[in-house]
């Protein structure tokens, strides 16, 4: 079935005739002779009906074998790399990513012995000069936040299956609507459920989506650590995917016709959108996407003070970080997301101090561009 048919189905269990399952606030269940840890119900081993209905319903949405959700996008990619790595083990990493992911990889990881390597994710021959007897895992993200780069996906998957390693990729920034990295042969996704999954700004979650055998071994870990996604929690994000479609629909139409609007004003020095003809991997989005989603960046001709005053008079977008919510969101990235980098390591990456970059919300498209018209003729 398609996918808008699986977000709204799968999973589903009617309790009691009731059409939408209830939130289990309970913290813990009736034993039933269970004879493994991870069997015992209780809230923190994340097998409540709430945790299996999300299990069930992002298996079938990723086509993958099996799921599991967490407290957070980050307590998702940490547990599923704690699971993957240990001491004495070398990652492979792209050298751009989200930044709880980077702080995570350059600061705690080595304290855990890992070691952790840098790779351009659109050079792929520059990738096995940096293998190790000790390389277990490569890890990459979808679009790289805010330039949206899209790595060379299928050399990665490839280069995983030569050498034997196991391939992870963040995909928030897609969502399953617009690219399932499994069926191209990634080992396991991730996503911060906080933000398309959900949808709505207003919780915190994550999910891992894998074979049954890598997400069972996450779990245990994940059961350890603690990260559990509360049920009133869980419930909010199964009624959020419901709608995911739907959502995603809007998103990349918004985040298209933005992009074009913006290519088209004289302030523009540039935008930063996979789904402009004049993007470098224009080619390879369309190969592998439905969408392109509601993100995209761009730089004003007149630097920092042309941008902070563009921000100051738009009326729609909220100043605020985050993506994947109804309402469109907007930052200066070098002021938030990599305010914590050094101005010359955010100009190696291409982040200038006047980037800015804008998350579409699921406003109309035609309302969206308007404001942003009347913001430029006043700046
Ligand atoms: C937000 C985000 C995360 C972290 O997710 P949380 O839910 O905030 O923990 C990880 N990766 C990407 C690409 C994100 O946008």
């Amino acid at each position: 079935m398609d996918i808008q048919t699986r977000l709204i189905h799968a999973g589903e269990e009617r309790i009691e005739g009731a059409v939408v399952l209830p939130i289990f606030q309970s913290s813990t269940f009736i034993s039933q002779d269970e004879q493994d840890y991870d069997a015992i119900r209780y809230l923190r081993t994340n097998n409540t009906p709430n945790h299996h209905a999300l299990h069930a319903k992002l298996a079938a949405v990723c086509g993958g074998e099996d799921a599991l959700v967490a407290g957070s996008g980050m307590a998702a990619i940490t547990t599923a790399l704690m699971t993957l790595l240990s001491s004495g083990d070398h990652l492979l990493i792209q050298d751009c990513l989200y930044g709880g992911t980077h702080s995570y990889v350059t600061q705690d990881a080595p304290r855990l012995g890992i070691d952790v390597d840098f790779i351009a994710g659109n050079a792929p021959e520059s990738w096995a000069g940096k293998l190790r007897p000790e390389t277990r895992a490569i890890y990459v993200e979808t679009m790289t936040n805010p330039l949206l780069e899209v790595a060379d996906l299928e050399a990665v998957v490839e280069f995983a299956r030569e050498y034997g390693l196991v391939s992870l990729i963040d995909n928030t920034f897609a969502s399953p609507c617009n690219f399932r990295p499994l069926e191209i042969g990634f080992d396991i996704e991730l996503h911060s459920a906080t933000k398309y999954l959900s949808g709505h700004s207003d919780l915190v979650a994550g999910a891992i989506i894998a074979s049954s055998a890598q997400v069972r071994a996450i779990r245990h870990k994940l059961n350890h650590l603690g990260g559990t996604l509360d049920t009133h929690v869980c419930f909010l994000l199964q009624r959020g995917m419901k709608t995911l479609a739907l959502r995603m629909r809007q998103h990349n139409e918004n985040g298209l016709r933005l992009a074009r609007f913006l290519t088209g004003q004289e302030q523009v020095a540039g935008v930063n959108y996979p789904g402009l003809e004049s993007h470098p991997q224009y080619e390879r989005a369309q190969r592998l996407f439905s969408g392109t989603g509601g993100v995209l960046s761009f730089e004003l001709q007149g630097g920092v003070a042309s941008a902070e005053r563009l921000l100051s008079r738009l009326t729609l977008p909220a100043t605020a970080p985050s993506l994947g919510g109804a309402e469109t969101l907007i930052t200066r990235p070098a002021a938030t997301s990599h305010c914590g980098m050094s101005p010359e390591d955010r100009a190696e990456m291409g982040i200038t101090d006047g980037l800015v970059r804008v998350a579409c919300g699921i406003e109309a498209a035609r309302d969206l561009c308007a404001d942003f018209a009347i913001a430029f003729s006043k700046v």
